[in-house]
């Protein structure tokens, strides 16, 4: 059952998860205080919605899973392939740092993204008792983000990529998301040959399929357990936030994963 709705606030979560020592959803947009074009689980802080309202559905979002509002870390979510690993969370009078994959080992720790159309992987490794969660938009996911952030895994905390389990979240699928020549570029440089698998091409449009490459990245690195959620944001409005689908004029969903 990925889905759960026990009042307001409807959420996903990864079957290959359950079971496991850990918290973690995927929120949707139902259930929050914001208004359109935020409407209505808000937590982007960057397109325009009151501060305090954000903050306020951030809130609700972690009550609703039972983690504690202060226990959250979160960073400044900036397209690179820049990765933290943290022991403690982010008060609020503290900056955020700029990444885009955290990972922690402290069950006291909540990690924290936001998304609109870009990749959300969340990531555990049950034998070192790791949680991670990665944002990989195009640039993303040509820079490497993901396999950047599993070399940081083994070299950090000693993990195994065989016991990595990783799950690939709501995102726009690849019949959703024309790109141009620039992408199209860059993707043939990083991926050579295999970039075909993943370049779409119709009529004169050509498709970037960020599930798969991303999927591609994970298996080099020897982490062969990777779940698909297989659901498109620009599809399905009604639970999600879509950058390209709502041109801009939209928020952002909430990605939690912890310890327990
Ligand atoms: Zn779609």
């Amino acid at each position: 059952m990925p889905f759960h709705q026990p009042d307001l606030i409807r959420y996903y979560t990864f079957d290959s998860f359950e079971g496991e020592n850990i918290k973690h959803a995927v929120f949707t947009r139902r259930g929050g205080l914001s208004p359109e074009p935020w409407a209505s689980l808000n937590v982007g802080g960057l397109r325009g919605d009151d501060p305090d309202r954000v903050y306020q559905n951030r809130v609700r979002s972690f009550q609703e899973v039972g983690r504690d509002p202060d226990s959250v870390y979160d960073v400044w979510q900036v397209h690179s392939a820049d990765v933290i690993w943290t022991t403690g969370s982010r008060p609020a009078n503290v900056r955020h740092r700029k990444a885009d994959a955290i990972l922690t080992d402290r069950a006291e720790v909540t990690l924290f993204m936001r998304f609109g159309d870009c990749v959300p992987i969340l990531l555990h490794d049950p034998v070192k008792k790791i949680v991670g969660v990665v944002h990989a938009g195009w640039m993303g996911t040509v820079k490497g983000i993901i396999s950047e952030t599993v070399r940081t895994m083994q070299t950090a905390y000693r993990c195994d990529p065989s016991n990595i389990l990783a799950a690939i979240g709501p995102s726009i699928a690849v019949h959703h998301y024309e790109v141009g020549a620039e992408v199209v570029q860059q993707v043939e440089e990083v991926f050579a040959d295999d970039a075909k698998e993943f370049l779409v091409r119709k009529n004169e449009s050509t498709y970037f399929d960020l599930w798969r490459a991303n999927q591609h990245l994970l298996e080099n690195m020897g982490v062969n357990k990777v779940e698909l959620s297989g659901i498109c944001t620009a599809c399905n409005l009604d639970d999600w936030y879509s950058h390209r689908a709502e041109k801009g004029q939209t928020g952002r969903f909430g990605v939690l994963i912890s310890l327990r």
